[in-house]
């Protein structure tokens, strides 16, 4: 009788055992290779070819999706995309594998080249800590690993932190993502878009499962944290465009201080006369020392003579440049430095903004940058005067020359310019903005407070951000240089 009760017990148990086990996925601890032998036992496949070990994922919602669930994780990948694919990595994925119910988080992989494809590039902790910048390009093998301990999300391309999140006890989402919270989940790798291909050639997990020795953070008081929290869950992109590696500030540091708080960064070197790069081969030594650093590289191009220092092939090796109006040479033949009061010479003050507003068109017209920064900086002897003195007739001809040559305006966190009246003319004509601190030290980076504002008061949208242009449109390459110093 006892025999007959136990067996079926024993059947139930030994089934549930099979079935747990089954769904414990990799062992803890243990860097497993995915590979087709083991695929079928942890992963399911959804239009995904198997070509000489190498996973190739082409269709639109061609995915690898985990059969177990996982809270803390490591995970590591070598692959490419080809011709524009666009990929995903989820995580945290609620209740199923399904992506089309999926809540999680996303991290992308998209290499499209500037200006073209989605504007989040690979590495990006989508709507958390957006990457604009490219960290690979199509054809081109790269690493990416990604890993969730506790609250703390990390992801890398090629060696380099990306993206860095904490997530905080009862984090604060639009009401879209609700339910982005990180949690025992399936893990998934889906292609995105029609184009090209993701090819991985090695994909490697190591599930956690040790207690994070972590800390959660309870939410900052902080409402700056809060809207840009916002901002970057609505895709906006927060690109400080104008960072120096200024008064002891580190490469390290500024993508440290990007990642803390939510942003993204465009380093600018300061190319020109009595600068450190002068010339074709101090500026490509510059460049290929910051080539796997993952910011924007810009340049700043400083006087007015710069145009006669480089070719236009070296400046196409930095993503964007800009210069400002603060250096020219006035009616009497003084170099002037605006920011230099004994430099600067004010006899009469109608006369001198006149004379600053036809140097602003002269360098605008004349010059091949991207970004006009520094915008409407006045001299400390007329800077409180700043709303009388930019009159409306003058603010218009600036707007009209950044338009004509599709320069875009910097929102100037450093000095709070220009205006917001200023700004809104310029958004009424379709001018393309950029934010930029342009700090002098290794503590003043700050947080774009004067863009924040300027986004809410004007109503900027993601449409109104400047983006640095493809390879092939490069405006240095377009228009060349002119053949004479401008101003
Ligand atoms: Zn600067």
């Amino acid at each position: 009788m006892l025999y007959k009760k136990v067996l079926p017990a024993l059947l139930v148990l030994t089934f549930a055992v099979y079935f747990i086990a089954s769904y414990k996925g990799p062992e803890s601890g243990v860097l497993t290779s995915v590979n087709s032998v083991n695929m079928d036992k942890y992963w399911r496949a959804k239009e995904v070819k198997v070509e000489e070990g190498q996973f190739k994922l082409e269709k639109n919602s061609a995915s690898i999706t985990s059969r177990f669930r996982l809270r803390n994780f490591e995970m590591y990948f070598r692959m490419k995309t080809t011709n524009g694919a666009m990929g995903q990595l989820n995580f945290a994925t609620a209740k199923s594998y399904d992506v089309k119910n999926f809540r999680g988080y996303t991290v992308m992989i998209n290499n499209s080249d500037y200006s073209t494809g989605n504007a989040q590039k690979t590495g990006s902790l989508s709507k958390i800590r957006n990457n604009f910048v490219r960290t690979a390009e199509d054809n081109e093998w790269f690493d990416l690993t990604v890993s969730v301990d506790g609250s703390h999300i990390e992801v890398s391309v090629n060696g380099k932190m990306i993206s860095e999140y904490d997530e905080p006890l009862n984090p604060k989402r639009i009401e879209r993502l609700t339910g982005m919270i990180l949690s025992r989940s399936f893990i998934s790798l889906r292609k995105a878009n029609d184009q090209g291909e993701i090819v991985v050639a090695e994909m490697k997990i190591k599930p956690n499962t040790e207690k994070s020795s972590r800390a959660i953070l309870a939410v900052k008081a902080d409402t700056l944290t809060d809207v840009i929290d916002s901002l970057n869950q609505r895709e906006f992109p927060l690109i400080d465009f104008h960072v120096h590696l200024k008064g002891g500030l580190t490469m390290d540091q500024a993508c440290q201080h990007a990642r803390a708080n939510g942003l993204c960064y465009g380093v600018a070197a300061n190319c020109g006369l009595k600068f450190p790069v002068t010339s074709d081969s101090t500026l490509n030594i510059y460049l290929s020392s910051i080539k796997k650093e993952p910011v924007f590289k810009a340049m700043q191009c400083e006087g007015r003579e710069w145009v006669t220092l480089f070719t236009p092939e070296a400046v196409a090796g930095f993503d964007y440049i800009f210069t400002d109006a603060m250096t020219w040479t006035d009616h009497q033949g003084r170099r002037m430095r605006l920011w230099m009061p004994d430099e600067t010479f004010v006899e009469n003050d109608q006369q001198f903004m006149d004379m600053l507003v036809g140097k602003i068109e002269a360098v605008m017209e004349g010059e091949p940058v991207d970004i006009y920064v520094n915008p409407t900086f006045l001299p400390a002897q007329l800077a409180p005067r700043y709303d009388e003195l930019w009159t409306a007739e003058r603010m218009d001809r600036v707007v009209d020359v950044l338009m004509r040559n599709q320069v875009a305006l910097e929102i100037n966190a450093r000095y709070k310019i220009p205006s917001i009246a200023f700004i809104k003319k310029a958004k009424a004509a379709g001018v393309k903005f950029s934010f930029g601190t342009n700090n002098v030290k290794n503590d003043d980076l700050y947080r774009l407070e004067y863009g924040l504002k300027v986004i809410k008061e004007v109503g900027l949208t993601a449409d109104d951000i400047f983006m640095p242009r493809a390879k092939g449109e490069r405006k240095i390459l377009k228009k060349g240089l002119p053949a004479k110093v401008t101003g």
